[in-house]
């Protein structure tokens, strides 16, 4: 039985999909008008895990992301570069899927574009103004929320708190502050479309309703993306879907922000790093890595000390898959082990719980150097399989790292070094330096861990 946090109901639920062997997932993509942030890289990275575990489970999952490619800030940034909003759009999607191919994100089966389904916004709209679920105002046309009596839901908030939070906002020509813009009137028709109701652009909450159910049905089982898009993008998605009665996203799944410090990462205070900027010194199996040690939906602590961790920890498992490479190891054939598996989804069918099956994976792997130590190289050469089979689940791949191409005495040595660093047993780990110079190896401590080189 697999489970999740559903924020629609505040609870962990069992998820069991509606068509038996398939799943359908919709995580709301990147507005491409700027270079991917970490948050970016913290949501892809969540989906991208539960995607491919839930393939490894057996089942078919089409997942659907979309491309927001009209926005204000697109608009905004294109005239302030004298360049089109496609020129804009063009850029910067590119870069995204470069940066996610980089980070071994699992392209999703559909990307649609905004710009793509103008039509059917429009047609959409219209039937929320036929339903009296929309009305028309001087800028704009609006979604009317007193229409939706659960609205709020996704924000775990009534309609009154909401209004009463919302009350010094300027509600301009809505009726009501929680109510929203579904079609922009816009005079300059430079980037805009035309509708019954006037030349313009359409709101940022109506695309992904109709690319979701266009691409996935009226009905479909997961509803994804960051905590910070669960109100007022998700809620006013599924406000739209329930005026027009659907039966819409079964499930809404969130994960948690990007901590920097004590902050939540933002562009407005400053803390802001783009995820190319983290990968020129980061290995991008690292970033993977300390996203699956945190819990999905707890803030994901970035900093020096945790990403030097993670590189750490990783280096350790590419430190073990190159013992067995070195160990004269044969693991073709093999198969991985089913009482391992079963824990492994013990902990991901309890809400996702990566840094539970990480613990586990990282108790295997020491369990692995023990059997080499041990001469035991059979029995390694199982637990090997089945530790390669399992970070596969989760997207990591085992590498030779630089490190990784000295004779196997030396990679011991380095691991009993590292294990000594992380005890904070320095004499200890100076002792093993000392050896390491003698075989004709120099060490230094850097931030990503230990790198060493011949003399
Ligand atoms: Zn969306």
């Amino acid at each position: 039985m697999f489970r999740l946090f559903d924020t629609a109901i505040g609870d962990i639920v069992e998820v069991s999909p509606i068509h038996s062997d398939n799943f359908s997932m919709y995580v709301c993509g990147p507005t491409v008008y700027d270079l991917a942030h970490l948050g970016h890289g913290r949501y892809a990275l969540v989906f991208d895990v539960l995607r491919r575990y839930l393939e490894w489970r057996g089942l078919n999952v089409r997942h659907v992301s979309n491309i927001t490619d009209v926005d204000d800030k697109i608009l905004d940034r294109a005239r302030r570069e004298n360049r089109t909003p496609g020129e804009v759009t063009l850029e910067f999607e590119q870069k995204w899927f470069a940066t996610m191919d980089r980070l071994g994100v699992l392209r999703p089966h559909f990307t649609p574009h905004a710009t793509e389904y103008i039509a059917k916004m429009i047609s959409l709209i219209s039937s929320l103004i036929d339903l009296d679920a929309a009305y028309i105002g001087d800028d704009g046309v609006y979604f009317d929320s007193t229409k939706v009596s659960d609205y709020g839901l996704l924000a775990r908030q009534s309609l009154s708190s909401l209004r009463a939070g919302a009350r010094i906002e300027d509600k301009g020509f809505k009726r009501s502050s929680t109510d929203f813009v579904l079609w922009k009137f816009d005079s300059d028709a430079s980037w805009a479309w035309e509708s019954p109701w006037g030349i313009g652009r359409p709101g940022w909450h109506t695309e992904c309703v109709v690319m979701s159910t266009d691409l996935l049905g009226s009905e479909f089982d997961l509803h994804g993306g960051g905590l910070d898009l669960s109100f007022p993008h998700h809620e006013n998605e599924r406000a739209q879907a329930c005026a027009i009665g659907i039966g819409f996203s079964h499930h809404w799944v969130h994960n948690g922000f990007v901590m920097v410090g004590n902050d939540k990462m933002s562009k407005s205070l400053g803390n802001f790093t783009t995820l190319d900027e983290l990968l020129e010194n980061t290995d991008p199996r690292a970033y993977r890595l300390l996203v699956l040690q945190s819990h999905y939906r707890s803030p994901l602590e970035v900093n020096a000390q945790t990403l030097s961790e993670a590189s750490r920890a990783l280096n350790r498992f590419d430190l073990t898959y190159r013992r067995i490479k070195d160990s004269d190891i044969r693991t073709i054939g093999l198969e991985p082990q089913d009482d391992i598996c079963d824990t492994f989804r013990s902990a991901m069918d309890s809400d996702l719980d990566t840094p539970r099956a990480m613990a586990d994976l990282f108790d295997l792997r020491s369990s692995i150097n023990q059997l080499l130590d041990r001469g035991e190289k059979e029995a390694a050469a199982r637990s090997f399989t089945t530790l390669e089979h399992l970070l596969g689940v989760l997207g990591i791949k085992l590498m030779e790292s630089e490190e990784a191409q000295f004779p196997p005495e030396v990679m011991s040595l380095l691991e009993q070094r590292t294990n000594a660093r992380a005890r904070r047993a320095f004499d200890e780990a100076d002792r093993i330096r000392n050896i390491l110079t003698e075989l004709g190896f120099v060490i230094e401590d850097t931030p990503e861990g230990q790198r060493v080189r011949r003399l």
